[in-house]
């Protein structure tokens, strides 16, 4: 099955939560900073300014609403594998 790593730009977002509204399983604000970030499920890297998460396939559709809705174009999906 086909993995996707999302990256999210934390300097960019402006934290408007709407990336968690629309994927919760992937997204949330943290409570480092109040930006977006991915969850600890798929979470393999985390800093003030990027979240780095691996997520498998079947989340791909709700990432990608993210991806379109966010504002400042802060989230990025890429498949891995
Ligand atoms: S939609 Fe974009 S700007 Fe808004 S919280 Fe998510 S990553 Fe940040």
């Amino acid at each position: 099955m086909a993995k996707y790593e999302v990256v999210v730009d934390r300097a960019a977002c402006i934290a408007c939560g709407a990336a968690r509204a629309v994927c919760p399983k992937v997204f949330k604000l943290g409570s480092d900073n109040g930006k977006n970030r991915v969850v600890d499920e798929y979470s393999v890297h985390l800093d003030w300014k990027t979240s780095v998460g691996v997520i498998p396939e079947e989340l791909y559709e709700c990432v990608l609403k993210a991806v379109k809705v966010c504002p400042a174009k802060a989230i990025k999906i890429e498949r891995v594998e």
